[in-house]
């Protein structure tokens, strides 16, 4: 297979952009990606969903492999890709290994782009505490925001992270940033009275965001996202339709809101609609699939129909206790609207949403 011939380019990349040494980091393939290497594969090849062969093998925590194309000189901070860089993807996957692997060969911990923003985002997000602590003791800083005004210490509040709050806080985050939804870390801390406390406990001291100043950021945001789904023409981009959904729903505008999460829905399995989400109750790493149940109240919280049933009964549920949820779809909803690119009723929403939300 890798032996030299006048029709291979070992550097040629596949339809969606790929080159066999990509396949083979992500795949974990030692072997394959020596004989690669052997044979002068590029290793800086850039290209593909997560851009090159380094973040393909951080993102699944190859470690050998990540060895491997370090010792070839590879290019640690290059950027691109669904993550914006291998350290990042790295975090997110909860490799800590090769997160201390990635930092020693001379990764910019601070390094921004792709998906989540910096590392620090991307371990938050995903709920990795040691990693997110070991990047905070590698110099991260804590007050970086990605591009919804969302520092770490916000997501980590809307997961209801306790740990990751406290490491955040310990390492001076700045509780008076507010993200896209106007509010600032002690307005979505104060949803809990444990995290509450723990915010309370931040150096700078601690402030609440005033109600008009939120309804200014939530038009503004509910515009900005509206015109880059437009501009992107298609429905994956981040920020987009999820955090357009929570805008619109805490404007209590829940008709326009549950277009939007109807918008999330990614296929149609036997007239049951599969959603791009997870349910926060089961834990399960599967998507929702059925009926999916948004709270109306916090940033981030979704349900399957099993667990909304359940939640009903379970006070010893701490989460989202008494709050009120939204039913994904609605009655009436319209299979045709399931899809990658936007519709044409798609577009014209946006742009009412554009004309209804214009920021002064
Ligand atoms: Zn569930
Ligand atoms: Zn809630």
């Amino acid at each position: 297979m890798l032996q030299p011939n006048k029709y291979c380019d070992i550097n040629e990349s596949d339809d969606a952009g790929r080159t066999a040494i990509m396949w083979a980091s992500q795949l974990g393939h030692e072997k394959v990606v020596q004989a690669l290497l052997d044979k002068g594969a590029d290793v800086n090849a850039q290209g593909g969903y997560y851009g090159n062969a380094l973040q393909e093998a951080s993102y699944g925590g190859h470690e050998k492999v990540v060895q491997m194309l370090l010792e070839k000189c590879v290019d640690v901070n290059a950027q691109g890709g669904y993550f914006g860089n291998a350290l990042q993807a790295a975090s997110h996957g909860g490799h800590e290994k090769v997160v201390q692997m990635l930092l020693d060969a001379g990764a910019d911990v601070n390094a921004q782009g792709g998906r989540f923003g910096t590392a620090l985002h991307a371990a938050t997000a995903a709920g990795h505490e040691a990693i997110a602590e070991f990047l905070l003791n590698s110099s991260a800083s804590p007050n970086v925001i990605d591009s919804f005004g969302r520092t770490p210490l916000h997501l980590a509040l809307y997961r209801g992270d306790e740990t990751i709050v406290s490491a955040l806080v310990q390492h001076g985050a700045d509780p008076s940033l507010v993200d896209g939804y106007g509010r600032c870390a002690m307005d979505w801390a104060n949803l809990d009275e444990t995290l509450s406390q723990k915010v309370a406990g931040c150096a700078q001291g601690s402030i609440e965001i005033s109600y008009e100043i939120q309804v200014n950021k939530l038009k503004q945001s509910i515009y900005t996202l509206s015109r880059s789904l437009l501009e992107a023409d298609q429905k994956t981009v981040s920020p987009g339709l999820h955090e357009l959904g929570h805008c619109l729903m805490f404007l209590q505008n829940y008709g326009d809101a549950r277009i939007a999460f109807q918008h999330q829905i990614v296929q149609v399995d036997k007239g049951d609609p599969i959603h791009h989400a997870t349910c926060n109750t089961c834990g399960s790493n599967e998507s929702i699939k059925g009926l999916k149940f948004v709270c109306q109240t916090c940033p981030d919280q979704d349900r399957c129909e099993p667990c909304m049933q359940g939640y009903a009964n379970d006070l010893k549920m701490r989460c989202c206790r008494g709050h009120t949820f939204l039913q994904i779809p609605g009655p009436g909803w319209n299979a045709a609207e399931v899809g990658e690119g936007l519709e044409q009723g798609t577009k014209e929403w946006l742009k009412a949403l554009m004309e209804r939300y214009t920021p002064f």
